[in-house]
């Protein structure tokens, strides 16, 4: 293998675990922290609030654009343009593969034994603790800054099964469900317990 083709792999490499922790500053550092007031921040609330929107393409694609272009140059004049190139192509499959998975978990359902693991882990901060597990693709970055939970079985309310069709279907013929239904419960409401969803603030 040349130099070239070298430096692309091993900026690749990186790149692909760089992605896990911007993905991690991106969920929790601008979606969380600011609790709404910029615009990715707004988004990302607003998908708590009704978990059926997802921002929209365009809005994503332009702020991926910045921050990708950014990336590029700065690692083409730190470590030169193979390097630019590998760890560029690699942030871009990994965001790609974040967003397709997030999206996977809300409207498809587990696959996989990941797939499963995703699902429990995304929808447990969703509708138990949405100051924990940030992570999507992986749980590295919520145990080393200790917002991960190890999450016994996912709570979900009645009404917000209607918006996870794949659970609802599950909770729908018990019988035939797949394993992962293990991993869920429903949360009968008694009386005088309120049924709002868990605070985001
Ligand atoms: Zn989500
Ligand atoms: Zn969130």
């Amino acid at each position: 293998m040349g130099a070239f083709a070298l430096e692309f792999v091993a900026a690749f490499a990186a790149g692909l675990a760089g992605w896990t922790l911007l993905e991690y500053i991106i969920h929790n550092v601008l979606g969380h922290w600011p609790k709404g007031k910029t615009l990715v921040s707004a988004e990302h609330i607003k998908h708590h609030k009704n978990i059926l929107y997802f921002s929209p393409l365009p809005l994503k694609i332009r702020g991926a654009v910045p921050v990708l272009g950014g990336a590029g140059v700065l690692f083409w004049l730190a470590f030169g343009l193979p390097c630019a190139l590998g760890g560029v192509a690699a942030l871009s499959l990994g965001w790609t593969t974040y967003e397709t998975l997030h999206k996977s978990i809300h409207v498809n359902g587990p696959r996989t034994r990941y797939g499963r693991w995703a699902a429990k882990n995304h929808l447990y901060h969703h509708f138990m603790r949405p100051n924990r597990n940030h992570g999507v693709t992986t749980p590295l970055w919520d145990m080393v800054f200790r917002t991960h939970d190890k999450i016994d079985v996912v709570q979900v309310r009645e009404k917000d099964l209607n918006d996870i069709p794949w659970l609802n279907a599950a909770f729908a013929n018990p019988e035939a469900a797949p394993a992962y239904l293990h991993d869920y419960a429903l949360r009968t409401s008694r009386r005088g317990e309120s049924e709002a969803p868990p605070s985001i603030d």
